[in-house]
């Protein structure tokens, strides 16, 4: 999504309130709404409309614009209640895409079934993240293929590929890896089994997170 979207972020407690700034940076355009007035003071100064509303009250929903939003982040955290009503709202006003935060699985579950498009669990996941950031310091730069165990990323041609071609290295049965991409002196090209690999070269490759990890080590 790279066009202008409106987003209405509702809940302005730490994650709601990063949520915001973030978007504001992106360009986007944001609507900040909590019933806690001063939460709404403390991003009234950057967000284009913030609003003292009770998200459960559709309402006011309405009035302060939800109707219009092309995403909805309910960002609402320990009020598990309102965080359902809200997002049950906002499917009944028929707002696109609701991202909605999550507490546990049941709260998850039924926040799919009363209309979130998304379901978001941020201290899970950002715990998570961490964990697996110590073990392996790279994948942050790496892209996860949704709905599979496969990941995408560049990587530094190894001492050993250096001189040698694809079909030399027998590189996919050697390193369980793909080449998708070949970046040389900031040329890019598809290599063919006989490139020859140079020192410098960086590979966009494919593969499991294993497989990218024994590469990284080498
Ligand atoms: P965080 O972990 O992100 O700091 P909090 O649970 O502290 O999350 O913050 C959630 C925010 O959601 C609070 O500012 C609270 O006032 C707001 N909130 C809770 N219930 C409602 C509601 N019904 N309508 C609007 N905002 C709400």
């Amino acid at each position: 999504m790279n066009d202008k979207n409106t987003v209405i972020v509702i809940g302005l407690g730490r994650f709601g309130q990063s949520v915001c700034r973030r978007l504001v940076a992106l360009k986007q355009e944001v609507v900040a709404v909590d019933r806690n007035m001063h939460r709404v003071e403390e991003v009234a100064d950057i967000v284009d409309l913030a609003a003292q509303v009770d998200a459960t009250d559709e309402e006011a929903m309405i009035k302060v614009g939800a109707k219009e939003a092309n995403v909805a982040i309910v960002a609402i955290g320990e009020n598990i209640e309102a965080s359902i009503l809200a997002t049950s709202i906002l499917r009944g006003l028929d707002v696109k895409h609701i991202i909605a935060r999550a507490q546990s699985s049941l709260h998850a579950r039924v926040l799919a079934q009363v209309g979130a498009h998304r379901v978001i669990f941020p201290e899970r996941d950002m715990g998570i993240r961490i964990a697996e950031n110590i073990v392996f310091p790279w994948l942050s730069e790496f892209a996860a293929l949704p709905g599979s165990s496969y990941l995408v990323g560049s990587i530094e041609a190894k001492e050993e590929m250096w001189g040698k071609t694809l079909a030399e290295l027998n590189f996919r049965q050697r390193y369980n890896l793909t080449v998708l991409l070949l970046e040389r002196k900031g040329t890019k090209l598809i290599p063919s089994p006989d490139t020859v690999f140079q020192q410098g070269d960086v590979l966009t490759v494919i593969g499991e997170r294993e497989d990218i990890d024994k590469l990284k080590s080498l």
